[in-house]
């Protein structure tokens, strides 16, 4: 089942670049295992992927112990500053920093265990009251001040677009999260870079690659339904 569902999703990416203009290289897959077994996780991982996204510190932190130490972990999900300490060395790409204390925090962890970690700021952009993210004003404050970090660096932007039916009305979400950040990179601040979009997700990726997504995150498409959509 779980190759069958990666050949599908890597269809449709290709057919959504293809219909972009894009190349498939410009757009990272990250497969969503939360909730989903390491041994299901190994078998994605022998099927060629090796991006995986947590929401979660704790089931990243037990999946990254047991799995191949060439995966790469993305923590997708919303982060408490009191788990900042056990996620900063495990996760190559943290996609949820949506306040200066949460930012603050990693810096001070980072600079602890004497590393840099990559970054990207989470943005709500339909203004949904039940999602974490920053305003779209509020960015390029946080990105001023964020980059004067020795130890972060911005390296783009994260939506979660809401929970509609047609994803077509995701994509004024996206193609906003692209206008934002392009308006950041004419700012050319030292240390910036927004290169990363990372938006889209099983029900709206085609959309949001169309829309200029450089990272998806997957889970649903490619491990099939978690337990707790079902019950
Ligand atoms: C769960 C999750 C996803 C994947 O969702 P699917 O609809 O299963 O593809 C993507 N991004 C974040 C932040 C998530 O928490």
């Amino acid at each position: 089942m779980l190759e069958k569902n990666l050949l599908e999703v890597e269809k449709r990416v290709q057919a959504a670049c293809d219909r972009a203009g894009r190349k498939r290289e410009e757009v990272t897959l990250i497969a969503v295992s939360k909730t989903h077994p390491a041994s299901m996780v190994q078998e994605v991982y022998d099927l060629g992927i090796r991006t995986f996204g947590e929401n979660k510190v704790q089931e990243l932190c037990e999946k990254e112990a047991i799995l191949p130490k060439d995966i790469r972990w993305h923590m997708i999900g919303h982060l408490q500053r009191n788990k900042v300490k056990q996620v900063v060395g495990k996760a190559c790409l943290i996609h949820s920093v949506d306040s200066l204390r949460l930012a603050e925090a990693i810096e001070a962890e980072a600079a602890k265990k004497d590393l840099t970690v990559d970054i990207l700021l989470e943005v709500n952009m339909a203004g949904e009251e039940s999602k974490f993210g920053l305003t779209p004003e509020e960015v390029p404050d946080l990105v001023d001040k964020v980059a004067a970090f020795p130890h972060l660096h911005i390296k783009g932007l994260m939506t979660i677009a809401p929970n509609v039916e047609n994803p077509e009305e995701n994509r004024v979400h996206f193609a906003n999260l692209r206008k934002l950040s392009v308006d950041i990179a004419a700012k050319k601040v030292n240390n910036v870079n927004v290169s990363i979009l990372s938006m889209g997700m099983t029900n709206d990726y085609e959309v949001a690659i169309e829309e200029g997504a450089t990272m998806i995150r997957v889970g649903t498409g490619i491990f099939g339904k978690r337990d707790y959509d079902i019950t």
